[in-house]
């Protein structure tokens, strides 16, 4: 059933966000996307995000009525900040507080209250993440016990409710790729194998069965992984 509520999606072109953006459209009556320009290492997922959006709307006449703008916003600070293996230089590896090298201090929540900023401005009521606990990564700033916090000082910050939805936070790789299948079928499937990107090293010349990728990086092993998993299951 649809809600009368409106959604901000924080939308980067992963397999994650584009499952989330389609939770969103299942939902809600009116859906808009946000992403952020951080000066990544790989623009190829930027570029993903606008065939997404677009081949998206072709997989059910109601999605494509209620997706509306996309909005992309500049934040070069974090690159200033850099020093991690998305935004600088390095290789990915363990660091000694236990924190993947991929780390940005902050990041979420600045991506956060940015979209939260847009959301007041847009008329949107709820923003969309997909932030998870289950993943390898253990990110801080990707915990529901963060987020609640953080939807707290936003409440009190700009004095409205705009709350902050997390689909995937309980849920392994495995049900992210079922959650998609449940919800777009085998068309939303083929378009999140085909369209999304996830490999940290950016490769999009070689394509497994799970889409592209090199492979090996930590976000290939979990996204082919789970693709296993669900595809077993
Ligand atoms: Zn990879």
């Amino acid at each position: 059933m649809t809600q009368t509520q409106k959604a901000m999606v924080l939308f980067s072109g992963g397999q994650d966000s584009a499952t989330c953006l389609a939770h969103a459209l299942a939902r809600y009556e009116r859906v808009e996307t946000v992403g952020f320009d951080y000066g990544q290492n790989h623009r190829v997922e930027l570029d993903c995000r606008e065939v997404i959006l677009q081949k998206i709307t072709e997989l059910a006449p109601d999605w494509a009525a209620r997706l509306g703008d996309d909005h992309m916003l500049d934040m070069p600070a974090l690159s200033e900040i850099g020093g991690t293996a998305l935004i600088g230089e390095g290789e990915i590896k363990m660091q000694a507080n236990n924190l993947p090298s991929t780390f940005v201090p902050g990041r979420n929540l600045l991506f956060l209250t940015y979209g939260a900023a847009l959301a007041y401005r847009r008329g949107l009521d709820v923003l969309v993440g997909g932030m998870c606990e289950t993943d390898y990564s253990g990110y801080p700033d990707c915990r529901r016990t963060t987020l609640d916090a953080l939807e707290s000082a936003l409440a009190l910050g700009m004095d409205t409710q705009i709350s902050i939805e997390t689909p995937l936070m309980n849920v392994d790789k495995a049900a992210t790729w079922k959650l998609a299948d449940e919800l777009g079928g085998a068309a939303l499937v083929a378009l999140i194998i085909e369209h999304t990107h996830t490999c940290y090293r950016g490769n999009r010349t070689l394509r497994h069965e799970w889409g592209y990728g090199c492979g090996d990086c930590p976000a290939c092993d979990l996204r082919r992984r789970g693709f296993d998993e669900w595809k077993a299951a």
